[in-house]
């Protein structure tokens, strides 16, 4: 199935790890312009150096999101360097374990700050250009924005917070033709799942708890399987689909995980 979304740009948080990572380079393979924003400077630079090797076209943006209002330069940037935004992944986030109990009210304000508000403020600055391009906002969200997951209020009520925006947003912006989606994972191995997992006693062991319960193929999700769902939200192939939450788990959210 052809996207359409060549010489489409599109910016992508966290957008050299992870999930973020394979949303970019899924974009890059269908000859779109991924603009890769994260703190990671020397991944990204590395990321870009093997995108624009292969003949494409990136831009990376090494930014720190959330404390400082710094999304109005992301945008900028962007429209210096290309003109146009035909979209905006909002993926840069971080379990970081701010809880009710172990924690405070200052940490959790940061937590919402680091997890939340740059899903805001990247789309509030990036709005003129993308009226002008009609175009797509995908939204990554949490399991934990449903399940709960104990331990970490900040990021399981900015998870919560997105799948709101996600339907407020949708609302707002269809006079526009802008159309706004949330994909939600659950179980990914990334960069940052590894250094969570393995921050237990037996990390082996605590993995394999955690994928028998995962009903399809008791297995982890792909980052690939979550962007191959984000580049089909951020194209016209799905022209009438908007204000959806999109799980992309092995059905570990909505199935019986007491069926083993
Ligand atoms: P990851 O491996 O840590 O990659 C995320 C990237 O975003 C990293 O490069 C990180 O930089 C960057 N980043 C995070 N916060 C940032 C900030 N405030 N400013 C600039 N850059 C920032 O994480 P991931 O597992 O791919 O997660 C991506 C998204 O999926 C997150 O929103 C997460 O909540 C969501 N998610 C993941 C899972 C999962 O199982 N992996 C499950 C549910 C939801 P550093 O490397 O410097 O930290």
């Amino acid at each position: 199935m052809d996207l359409k979304l060549k010489d489409k740009v599109f910016i992508v948080t966290g957008g050299a790890k992870g999930i973020g990572e394979a949303i970019t380079l899924e974009l890059v393979k269908e000859g779109a312009i991924p603009v890769i924003v994260g703190r990671s400077n020397g991944v990204a630079k590395q990321l870009a150096a093997g995108i624009r090797a292969g003949g494409n076209r990136c831009l990376v943006i090494t930014i720190e999101l959330g404390l400082e209002d710094v999304c109005k330069s992301i945008i900028d940037k962007t429209i210096a360097e290309f003109g146009q935004i035909d979209g905006i992944v909002n993926n840069a986030g971080t379990n970081d374990g701010v809880g009710l109990i172990e924690g405070s009210p200052e940490q959790f304000k940061n937590s919402v700050l680091a997890n939340l508000t740059h899903y805001y403020d990247l789309v509030h600055y990036g709005m003129e250009h993308l009226k002008v391009t009609k175009g797509a906002i995908v939204n990554i969200s949490s399991k934990t924005a449903l399940t709960g997951q104990g331990g970490t209020s900040g990021y399981a009520a900015s998870k919560g917070a997105q799948l709101a925006l996600t339907r407020e947003w949708a609302v707002e912006l269809a006079p526009h033709g802008i159309r706004v989606n949330a994909v939600v994972p659950a179980e990914v191995m990334t960069p940052q799942y590894e250094k969570w997992i393995n921050s237990f006693d037996d990390s082996e062991r605590s993995l394999a708890e955690i994928t028998k319960r995962i009903p399809l193929a008791k297995r982890m999700t792909t980052s690939e399987e979550i962007a191959s769902m984000t580049l089909f939200l951020l194209s016209d192939r799905s022209s009438h689909t908007t204000g959806q939450w999109v799980f992309v788990d092995g059905g570990y959210v909505h199935l019986d995980r007491a069926i083993t």
